[in-house]
């Protein structure tokens, strides 16, 4: 047979892909200044493994128009471990888990201070001083405002700290000692949320996080997937997050430990986890989005996909879990021709290098 007479090869659509261009749509519209709808996020969840390239496509299109392909990197520093009296779930440092978690109280100044000196070495731009607690008692208060001050001071670093509910005074203490940013997840959804903790309520979370508004820090809010949730949950997590305006996101992907009352839970899937984090970007599409803990878990291999769409990474050991060793999270970053920088800041919304 010529193959002038070929005929045209004929693949018929697959109808497991969404319609050609949808995800782009969604894109320009969120870029043009015009919000996707709950619905529209519930879609990118729902899409099929299929979708997963032309979703994060897409949603780097947001990334990059935002945060170029800068990729900030955070440092978390467990200042207190354990002892916890909340009932949180999916943490090993609760009063209601049995996994082996190491149990101390708040660390010397000593300590912390080399572990800063550790985030400065690393590229962080931020160290994350975070303790387990239903909130901080004035001990634990006292400490961070001795420590804030010296460690910027001597490293540069700014200073998220992760301390559990505030009161309004708590916030503007911490506010006046020089912390920069206070972490306090919302977790999960409204809805979800008695089904993962019952000692403290998401209206209880909200709070908090209107405390640290108020007092002029900014906020790290994010979430855990993966908990049992529905998909709706997330999305409903996710425009909880942009009402509230949060600065900075983390995204944990479940790592359900052994002698947590969330031990056995399915493992969330390496395509619903980019998906989950590509809405999260649509949603909240100036916002840095950060892949916590669970990345190398749950994303594998497919780790360097998710910096299409988030733009941070902790670098080195989560809380209580492994994270890979730093040179890898380097080399990823390189390999995607990708770069560390120092500082958020330089890419806020003002910032005539992301113009809308
Ligand atoms: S309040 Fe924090 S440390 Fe305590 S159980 Fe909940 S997540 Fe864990």
């Amino acid at each position: 047979m010529s193959v002038a007479s070929s005929p045209e090869p004929s693949v018929a659509a697959d109808p497991r892909f969404s319609p050609p261009g949808y995800f782009d749509a969604l894109a320009t519209r969120v870029l043009d200044g015009s919000p996707i709808t709950r619905a529209e996020a519930l879609s990118i969840l729902q899409a099929s493994d299929l979708d997963v390239p032309a979703i994060l496509a897409a949603g780097y299109r947001i990334r990059h128009h935002y945060f170029g392909n800068s990729v900030q990197l955070y440092f978390l520093m467990n200042a207190k471990s354990g002892l916890c009296p909340e009932d949180c779930h999916y943490c090993s440092q609760s009063k209601i888990s049995e996994a082996p978690v190491p149990k101390y109280n708040i660390l010397k100044r000593d300590e912390l201070l080399d572990a800063a000196r550790v985030a400065s070495e690393r590229g962080a731009k931020t160290y994350c001083l975070v303790i387990s607690a239903r909130g901080p008692n004035e001990r634990e208060m006292n400490a961070v405002e001795t420590i804030v001050p010296e460690i910027k001071q001597k490293y540069g670093l700014d200073i998220c700290a992760c301390l559990g509910l505030l009161t309004d005074e708590q916030a503007k203490r911490l506010k006046a000692c020089g912390v920069d940013r206070v972490n306090h997840n919302l977790n999960s959804s409204e809805s979800h949320y008695e089904k993962i903790c019952t000692t403290h309520t998401y209206a209880d979370r909200v709070q908090t996080l209107r405390n640290v508004r108020d007092a002029g820090m900014e906020m790290c809010s994010g979430g855990i997937i993966g908990m049992g949730e529905s998909k709706a949950d997330i999305v409903s997590m996710a425009f909880d997050l942009a009402e509230l305006g949060v600065q900075s996101i983390p995204v944990n992907i479940l790592n359900a430990i052994d002698g947590t009352p969330l031990e056995g839970t399915d493992a969330m899937s390496p395509q619903d986890a980019l998906k989950a984090l590509a809405m999260f970007r649509f949603v909240n599409p100036s916002r840095e989005l950060r892949i916590a803990g669970g990345r190398e878990l749950h994303l594998r291999m497919l780790q360097p996909m998710g910096l299409y769409v988030a733009n941070s990474v902790f670098v080195g050991d989560y809380l209580t879990t492994k994270g890979q060793a730093p040179q890898a999270d380097y080399d990823m970053i390189n390999d995607l021709g990708f770069e560390v920088t120092g500082s958020c800041e330089e890419f806020s919304l003002d910032s005539p290098s992301v113009s809308r």
